[in-house]
């Protein structure tokens, strides 16, 4: 890994050790070109598989972007998809999975986005289970009105 102050190509670890759990590794770094010395992290990069069978790093813009499509025209701010975007993240790292499915991302933003606004839960959802008829919307309105939980 290069150095960060002076581009150096080269770096010497100088102490490793286990963080978050045991879920990364942080590494103590020293550049032989300026001496400086910096940090690195190591960790599991957790992959969504997509229905259409690719898969690519979990990113919380995309869950955002998301959610953000749903919310169109709905009293969200940025501040709460952003929260609801680190919510989303720290449920998924909380499963350990090194691959997700699309279905359980759905599942960790269906929770929090039912708390944020109903509209936009519905149209979420409405995506996210494939909504094909009315009676669909209608026993999930149901489902909020008796603020049973997502899926019951
Ligand atoms: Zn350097």
């Amino acid at each position: 890994m290069h150095c960060p102050f002076c581009r150096n190509p080269d770096s010497r670890v100088i102490d490793s050790r286990a963080a978050d759990d045991g879920a990364a590794i942080r590494r103590r770094r020293s550049c032989p070109e300026c001496g400086r010395r910096f940090t690195t992290q190591e960790a599991v990069l957790q992959m969504v598989a997509k229905r259409s069978g690719v898969t690519e790093p979990f990113s919380r813009e995309k869950i955002i972007a998301g959610v953000r499509r749903a919310c169109q025209g709905r009293p969200v701010d940025e501040d709460a998809l952003a929260q609801l975007g680190h919510q989303v993240e720290e449920a998924i790292r909380a499963t350990g999975g090194a691959e997700i499915g699309s279905h359980e991302i759905g599942l960790a933003i269906l929770g929090p986005l039912r708390e944020l606004d109903e509209v936009a839960y519905l149209r979420f959802a409405s995506v996210y289970r494939g909504f094909e008829s009315l009676e669909d919307f209608e026993k999930e309105i149901e489902s909020l009105r008796g603020a049973a939980p997502p899926g019951a």
